[in-house]
């Protein structure tokens, strides 16, 4: 006879585990994602970038959008692609710093209560404001980089919070970044802003599972083409901005949106915590595999 190890008896012997059928376990590839036409979505830091591409990849999916940057022209470029196209949805733009904008807030508040407000919030609006190591950099910079990418998106889900949970039902997403989970040389105070935000993420998630309100923190490696981030980086010089991403094959800002798709599309029963995305060229925060 054959001598089964000690473990195998023990499964043998126990309880018999209900089993997925067969039919579920082939066809795992489409686990029954989720249509999001009819919902509405407010993105931060729409104007570019991720932001941007978030907004377009949402109103294809038939969202409405409410979309929130400084720069209006480009917001109004955005929304007017997105009636071009015909896809039959609503985009109202809000012209206003996520920052200081009290009437945004105001405005955001209003949008908040109604019945049909966003459901979906994706705190995007962010970035990195120079490179330099800790005594060397600018304190404006420093402030700037706390109060966008912190107290910046702390605000906007702040002001959606409460309609949220009192609707049971809604997506929140923040744009953190690797530098949140990896900190590196000349990166000080943006490490800590993205750092401050995943712990921030977290408590909420804390505060809401079971709530009907999922929560996700997605954190990218280099986002290159569709963003202005290298070029805001590197204060507008375009050759050290185009140098950031030599060599290598970079994400882009629509594959960040389709991987926010993803995780919005999932069933009810799943909360996707942390979407950590990185170009497959890039190992860690600094460690970028360049050819040429
Ligand atoms: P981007 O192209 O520079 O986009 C940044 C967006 O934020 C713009 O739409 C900008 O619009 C908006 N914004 C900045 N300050 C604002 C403020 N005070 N009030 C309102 N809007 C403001 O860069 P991106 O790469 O798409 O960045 C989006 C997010 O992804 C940021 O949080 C960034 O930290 C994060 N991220 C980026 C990367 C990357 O490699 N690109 C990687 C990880 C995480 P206006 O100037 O018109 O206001």
């Amino acid at each position: 006879m054959l001598a089964l190890p000690v473990a195998a008896l023990a499964i043998s012997a126990g309880p018999v585990v209900p089993s997925q059928p067969f039919d579920a376990l082939f066809s795992a590839s489409d686990l029954g994602l989720q249509p999001l036409a009819g919902r509405k979505a407010l993105i931060t830091g729409a104007s570019s970038g991720i932001g941007k591409a978030a907004a377009c990849a949402l109103a294809s999916c038939g969202v409405d959008l409410v979309l929130v940057a400084r720069r209006e022209d480009r917001l109004t470029e955005i929304a007017d692609e997105i009636y071009r196209r015909g896809l039959g949805v609503h985009v109202t733009t809000l012209v206003g710093d996520v920052v200081e904008g009290e009437t945004l807030y105001e405005e955001l508040e209003r949008l908040a209560a109604a019945e049909d407000g966003p459901d979906i919030v994706i705190a995007n609006a962010g970035g990195a404001f120079g490179k330099a190591n800790v005594g060397s950099e600018d304190l404006g910079d420093v402030r700037a980089m706390l109060d966008v990418n912190v107290f910046g998106a702390i605000k906007t889900v702040r002001a959606l919070m409460p309609s949220l949970l009192a609707k049971q039902r809604g997506h929140v997403m923040f744009i953190g970044s690797i530098a949140g989970l990896e900190a590196y040389e000349g990166g000080s105070t943006y490490c800590a802003a993205k750092a401050a935000i995943h712990a921030f993420c977290k408590a909420l998630r804390y505060e809401t599972y079971g709530s009907g309100v999922r929560v996700t923190n997605v954190a990218p490696g280099f986002v290159g083409e569709g963003t202005e981030f290298a070029a805001v980086r590197n204060k507008g010089d375009m050759a050290k901005a185009a140098a950031t991403y030599d060599g290598f094959d970079e994400l882009r800002a629509s594959d960040i949106a389709c991987q926010l798709l993803w995780a919005l599309r999932q069933p009810e029963r799943i909360n996707v915590d942390l979407l950590h995305v990185m170009p497959s060229n890039q190992g860690g925060a600094t460690r970028i595999k360049r050819v040429g």
